[in-house]
């Protein structure tokens, strides 16, 4: 039995790799605030390790926790190629959601 409370949240929420930064509850919606856990990103082109060059956060409706609405707050970093002759666009980091196959929650 997780005794943790951030844990504990997480389980609840049933998405792997996220570390949850807060909860907020509103009236209307319970909002959860969370970023990957995931180590830095390789780049796609030439393999050099990735240099860290921005957050986003992103709101997404989710499904609803104990009957009320939720919103996830996801922090999304943004990482470009540190080599100044391989060329690769600036990219953000893969949406832990999106990437999540929700049949497996
Ligand atoms: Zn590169």
């Amino acid at each position: 039995m997780e005794r943790d409370p951030v844990k504990m949240l997480e389980l609840v929420l049933g998405i792997p790799d996220v570390r949850i930064l807060g909860v907020e509850s509103t009236t209307r919606h319970i909002r959860i605030e969370l970023e990957s856990t995931r180590d830095g990103a390789r780049c796609s082109r030439c393999g050099s390790e990735a240099v860290l060059v921005g957050t986003r956060v992103e709101e997404m409706v989710d499904l609803p926790i104990m009957g009320t609405p939720s919103r996830l707050l996801v922090n999304r970093r943004r990482f470009e190629c540190p080599s100044p002759t391989c060329g690769a666009k600036r990219w953000f980091e893969p949406h832990p959601i999106e990437e999540f196959n929700p049949s497996e929650r």
